[in-house]
């Protein structure tokens, strides 16, 4: 049902909630509110015009910037490659010409909804939004390093844009920085730094990098690869406390053998939380992130929740039955969202597509195909003289998952093969001269 909007309140695009103040608290009913602005939330604006979604849209999201793509702030955002305006997703006319109200600085705390998908939003500035469904994209946060001297000036955290545009105003005032957390934001923004000279130390608490997504062969690569570039990293390291220069400046980080690295700046990049809170308050089942079926539905089979929010079935083809995973990337934001627009358009597709990750550090292209949880065997390919190093990960004989680091064609090769459920014999694999797409047959084949 096509619906016109009223721009009586906040919705102007570009607007904020305090211009709005002289109006109505209480906005035109919209047919969908998407709480959150961020990739997942983007997408399925976008995704729902696509599939012929005719209702009001309100894509609303808590920052002061217009939707922005968040994987270049911690590389060619810090490095000065990029302004902001690179990262804007649409322009304002887009917007608008798709009827899609954007509404930025808005906090959603409550929402209240009914038994047929309907409800109400109330923000945290009094605004009230009420729908005829509610999706939440309320993506994750940061998670706080909790030891004292957390609080000290100098430490930073590097999620948002406001984040990274803090942090690129006071580049000059620093020599020395600490990276607490040796996953893909410390170690991106270890690189980012080192290269611009700064001396640059990452901290990570357990035995090996980037330990939650790849396997041991890659995060021994990584080690060494950063190692060799002249960062220093230092693992199984305990943060006991920051040092406190004696002007509340953080002048080093204190471990728990006494070691004191120097730091000016410290940077913690130690994981996220997802932001369940709203989904608690609505009552809808939470377990790390919001409990979604293949539909991206929630628990009372109406509210939709999509990305770095989700936990879902794990869409993976020959996936155990039940297993259940949450996915923080671009890849799954876009594909999940797609699935979202999908079901409140009456249509049940499911998750399309193999999840897929990457990360840029240095002169290190990494790309990941699949899931590697509970792979049983490896193979490793490697061409030192061109600086490729691949990981395929097997489960029972068969192919789950590569790690890639600037060897594209076997990323592509092994994404196409789990897409059409192929397998990739290990043996002939662990040839590096041979490519790997030729050796993709059909499952049924290596029976
Ligand atoms: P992450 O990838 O989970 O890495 C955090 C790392 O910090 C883990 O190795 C973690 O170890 C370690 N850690 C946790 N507590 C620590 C402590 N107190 N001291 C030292 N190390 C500690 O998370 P992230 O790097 O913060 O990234 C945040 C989010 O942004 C993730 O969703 C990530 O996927 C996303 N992101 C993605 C990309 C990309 O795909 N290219 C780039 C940037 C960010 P344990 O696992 O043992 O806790």
């Amino acid at each position: 049902m096509p619906q016109t909007q009223e721009r009586t309140t906040t919705e102007a695009v570009g607007s904020t909630a305090a211009c709005a103040a002289e109006s109505s608290t209480v906005h035109t009913e919209t047919g969908i509110l998407i709480v959150g602005a961020s990739q997942a939330g983007v997408q399925l604006a976008i995704s729902l015009r696509g599939t012929g979604f005719e209702e009001s849209i309100t894509l609303l999201g808590e920052e002061d910037h217009r939707p922005y793509q968040r994987p270049a702030l911690s590389k060619e955002f810090l490095q000065g490659k990029v302004d902001k305006e690179n990262l804007i997703f649409r322009s304002a006319e887009y917007w608008d010409d798709h009827n899609i109200t954007l509404v930025k600085n808005s906090r959603v705390e409550r929402i209240e909804k009914n038994s047929d998908g309907s409800g109400v939003a109330h923000a945290t500035d009094g605004h009230q939004y009420p729908f005829r469904r509610v999706a939440l994209a309320v993506g994750a946060r940061a998670r706080p390093l909790e030891v004292p001297g957390a609080g000290l000036s100098g430490v930073s955290y590097l999620r948002s844009a406001d984040d990274a545009l803090d942090l690129k105003g006071r580049l000059d005032e620093f020599t020395d920085v600490v990276v607490i957390g040796g996953g893909f934001i410390g170690l991106e923004v270890a690189c980012s730094l080192h290269g611009m000279g700064k001396t640059t130390t990452v901290l990570e608490h357990g035995p090996r990098l980037i330990g939650r997504a790849v396997g041991e062969p890659t995060s021994e690569y990584f080690l060494n690869a950063h190692r060799d570039r002249g960062v220093n990293i230092i693992l199984n390291s305990r943060v006991e406390s920051l040092v406190d220069a004696g002007n509340g400046k953080v002048s080093g980080v204190k471990l728990e053998d006494g070691t004191i690295v120097p730091a000016q700046l410290v940077i913690v990049g130690i994981g996220v939380i997802p932001n369940t809170g709203l989904a608690e308050q609505m009552g809808l089942e939470t377990d790390n992130g919001i409990v979604v079926d293949r539909y991206a539905l929630a628990s009372d089979g109406s509210t939709i929740a999509v990305g770095d929010v989700a936990n879902m079935p794990n869409p993976l083809p020959g996936a155990p039955e039940g297993e259940r995973i949450r996915l923080e990337s671009v890849n799954n934001a876009i594909e999940h969202a797609k699935v979202a627009a999908y079901s409140v358009s009456g249509r049940r597709e499911e998750y399309a597509g193999i999840p897929w990750f990457w990360s840029n550090q240095a002169d290190m292209k990494l790309q990941i195909a699949g899931l590697s949880m509970g792979f049983d065997s490896t193979v490793v390919r490697r061409v030192e003289e061109k600086g490729k190093f691949t990981v395929l990960y097997y489960r029972e004989g068969q192919i789950i998952a590569a790690d890639c680091v600037n060897a594209p064609l076997d990323f592509m090769a092994v994404r196409a093969a789990l897409a059409k459920n192929q397998q990739i014999p290990a043996e002939a694999a662990a040839d590096p001269d041979v490519m790997l797409k030729t050796l993709a047959v059909d499952r049924e084949d290596t029976r």
